[in-house]
């Protein structure tokens, strides 16, 4: 067997949030027979099999019990390219932000507005990842992944894949599928999405009335540079919770309390509000418990300041979850999956 399994191996440095607990068992796996192999392996043991990329959406609250695979594969290959349109397929352990600079320096847009989105490729489509009004469905063309049940490659397109707000088939199947490779359609010529947030402001701010798609890469770069903190420099999660979509009724009673709400109306007349506005507005922006605390700067994101375990960082969310029941009425949905 190819395959090096572990036994015991910290996963400080395999979570961004930098939890130290052990995997029982951990392999890495390099291709499509790694896969196999730690899929052969683990079903003669009593323990699952957790896949994990980049394991920035995660939060482990104890030792895992598995035989824990890290998706290692690497490789980007252009499918085909008809002048405008090319297809481009990524395999699932492709770090991701390097792999959006691979786009941008080789002339195609599509990916700027994922910028600096920490995790791997493989993992992309878990939760439809999104950043200033663009998902990946947006630029989706297809995946293989490997059904877990049944040991079968099967290919997904963009309906089979049922992608929502951070949210697809996958994440709802949880350990069934295993992603292997992502497939984009890209173009040559630029499609810009400006009218998110600061993009557009940021960008006339340097002097650029007609950006290229490396200049939004760019611009995107260091806006979430100024406002979100770096995991390597402070362990965390990116958004802990999601943006609840809430009934129009509902958002207007908070409104008439609460004027200065921030709520997007959207296409299915339901409203979106900004999680991390109701967490400051509750007066938890920069509130810290021990070592896990929230941001200072976005109150959507918990930070782990040293030594906080997955279980401290839990107890504070399921605080403010309580919080924003009692004070607004909504539920906030964890968005980083929990081991
Ligand atoms: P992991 O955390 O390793 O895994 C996430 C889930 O996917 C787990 O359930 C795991 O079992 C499963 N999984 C992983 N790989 C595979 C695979 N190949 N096949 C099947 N299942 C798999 N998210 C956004 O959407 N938008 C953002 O703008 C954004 N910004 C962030 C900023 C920061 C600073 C941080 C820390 C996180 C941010 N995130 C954002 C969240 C996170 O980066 C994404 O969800 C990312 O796609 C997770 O990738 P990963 O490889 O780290 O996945
Ligand atoms: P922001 O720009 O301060 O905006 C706050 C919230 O309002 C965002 O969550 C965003 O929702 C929503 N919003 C802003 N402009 C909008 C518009 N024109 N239409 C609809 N909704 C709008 O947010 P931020 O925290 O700095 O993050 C910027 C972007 O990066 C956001 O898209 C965010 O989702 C993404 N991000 C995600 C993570 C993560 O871990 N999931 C972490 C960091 C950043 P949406 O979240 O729905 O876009």
């Amino acid at each position: 067997m190819s395959l090096q399994v572990r036994s015991n191996v910290s996963l400080k440095h395999y979570n961004t949030f930098g939890i130290d607990v052990d995997a029982k068992l951990f392999a890495e796996a390099h291709s499509d027979e790694d896969v196999r192999q730690a899929l052969a392996y683990a079903a003669q043991l009593p323990i699952p099999l957790l896949v994990i990329g980049g394991g920035s959406n995660l939060l482990l609250t104890g030792d895992v019990q598995a035989l824990v695979l890290r998706m290692a594969s690497r490789g980007i290959h252009v499918l085909s390219d008809d002048g405008a349109r090319v297809i481009v397929e990524a395999e699932a352990g492709e770090p991701w932000h390097p792999f959006v600079q691979w786009s941008l320096e080789h002339g195609l847009s599509g990916l700027e507005n994922l910028s600096l989105i920490p995790g791997t490729v493989g993992a992309a489509p878990m939760q439809n990842i999104g950043a200033y009004g663009v998902e990946i469905k947006d630029v989706f063309s297809g995946l293989t992944a490997l059904d877990r049940q049944t040991g079968e490659l099967r290919e997904f397109d963009l309906e089979a894949c049922a992608f929502g707000y951070r949210d697809s088939l996958f994440k709802r199947e949880p350990g069934r599928w295993l992603i292997l490779r992502v497939r984009f359609a890209l173009d040559r010529v630029a499609h810009l999405h400006l009218d998110y947030g600061p993009v557009r402001q940021r960008l006339t701010e340097q002097g650029i009335e007609q950006p290229s798609p490396r200049d939004v890469s760019q611009a995107i770069c260091s806006i979430r540079r100024e406002k979100l903190p770096d995991p390597a420099e402070l362990g965390n999660a990116g958004s802990f919770f999601k943006n609840p979509v809430i009934a129009a009724t509902l958002a207007a009673e908070i409104k008439l309390k609460y004027p200065g709400l921030v709520a997007y109306p959207q296409a299915d007349g339901q409203i979106k509000l900004a999680a991390g506005w109701l967490i400051e507005q509750a007066g938890w922006k920069g509130h810290r418990d021990g070592d896990a605390g929230v941001h200072r700067l976005q109150a959507l994101v918990l930070v782990n300041y040293g030594n906080a375990t997955g279980g401290q960082l839990q107890a504070l969310a399921q605080r403010i979850q309580a919080d924003i029941v009692e004070r607004f009425g909504v539920h906030l949905e964890m968005e980083p999956n929990l081991y």
